[in-house]
């Protein structure tokens, strides 16, 4: 096992190129000894680049667990230190992206509820000038793509000049088989517009469900996604957030192994 402490630039300059590129974790990080069990067994499968947790969670009605909040990041350094895995978190507000500095932390992301707001954008493309951070941007909650662009305009103009994309799908209202409809041709303009781009489908928010995951990241890769980020828990059923749709690390591994890559991407 490696004993980093932090990860080394040229890692993640590694990972960022690297195809299929899969981050996972769990929803939320709930306690130390959930994401340390968690990391362990996503290294154990040797199928995962960067290990994700929500520490801040936005949540869309109140009397929800909304994070554990900054004094989970310790957890996951201490995570990244007995697995070398880098870690990803998502960041809303200024002071997230100093705290998530602060722990270290290798990749941030930036939220579907957040990457519709030019203001909130904005606070964080600021926040950002000056910090060589790769950041991913999820597409926003509704279908505009403008919108996408413009949070990734704002973000590239602060200087950061590793950008990803991700794919999570799109709010409709009423039922649907999908929690987000992935609305694939939306998501194919926006890679077309940045080709080189890393380019990552969120199977876990695009279904709200386990049984759909695999096909939806199938369908991703046959489309030439780069990779996915995918929710992941020591014990789904009990998870403190997004419960339906996470799975253990071991059926993580099942799922990747199952899926027909291009070869390309191996
Ligand atoms: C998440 O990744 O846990 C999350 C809150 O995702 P989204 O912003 O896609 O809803
Ligand atoms: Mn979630």
């Amino acid at each position: 096992m490696e004993t980093n402490s932090t990860t080394d630039a040229s890692v993640i300059g590694k990972i960022w190129n690297k195809r299929p590129l899969i981050i996972s974790g769990p929803c939320s990080a709930e306690t130390e000894e959930q994401v340390i069990q968690t990391a362990l067994q996503l290294k154990e499968t040797g199928k995962v680049d960067i290990l994700r947790a929500g520490i801040w969670k936005p949540r869309t009605r109140p009397g929800n667990f909304e994070g554990i909040g900054a004094k989970g990041l310790p957890w996951m350094q201490q995570a990244r230190k007995l697995t070398g895995l880098p870690l990803a978190v998502e960041v809303a507000t200024a002071k997230q992206v100093e705290d998530a500095l602060h722990f270290d932390i290798d990749v941030l992301w930036i939220g579907a509820r957040t990457t519709v707001n030019p203001f909130s954008v904005q606070e964080l493309a600021n926040a950002l000038r000056g910090v060589n951070v790769p950041v991913f941007i999820k597409n926003p909650v509704n279908a505009d793509l403008e919108l996408w662009i413009g949070a990734m305009e704002r973000v590239a103009k602060a200087g950061v000049d590793k950008l990803g994309l991700i794919h999570r799908g799109f709010s409709s209202y009423g039922n649907t088989e999908f929690r987000n409809a992935p609305m694939w041709h939306l998501a194919i303009e926006m890679k077309r517009r940045y080709p080189g781009v890393p380019f990552l489908i969120d199977p876990s928010h695009i279904c709200g469900n386990r049984h759909m995951l695999q096909e939806v990241t199938q369908n991703a890769i046959d489309l030439d996604y780069d990779g996915a980020i995918i929710e992941s828990h020591i014990d789904p059923d009990n998870a403190w957030s997004d419960a339906k749709q996470q799975v253990t690390p071991q059926r993580l591994k099942e799922l990747l192994d199952d899926i027909v890559w291009r070869k390309e991407t191996i």
